[in-house]
């Protein structure tokens, strides 16, 4: 199938061997049997919320150190 902006796109996207994510959803306390979390499709990473967290702390450090030099220039 051909997109709208004339790229070739699967009918039928491959997400992995479906045995593998049936028990990656099995196992994931995170998200429903359908793999979401609300509106969300889950990775199944167990400790993806803190990871979020340092990346958000890194952005929040760079972005701050950003301003600084800024502000001293
Ligand atoms: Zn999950």
């Amino acid at each position: 199938m051909i997109d709208r902006f004339g790229e070739k796109i699967d009918d039928e996207p491959d997400d992995g061997d479906t045995t593998v994510t049936a028990l990656s959803i099995a196992d994931c306390s995170r998200c429903n049997s359908r793999g979401y979390f609300g509106t969300t499709v889950c990775d199944h990473v167990p400790d993806r919320i803190e990871i979020n967290r340092r990346g958000m702390a890194q952005v929040r450090a760079v972005l701050a150190a950003v301003k600084r030099k800024s502000a001293d220039g």
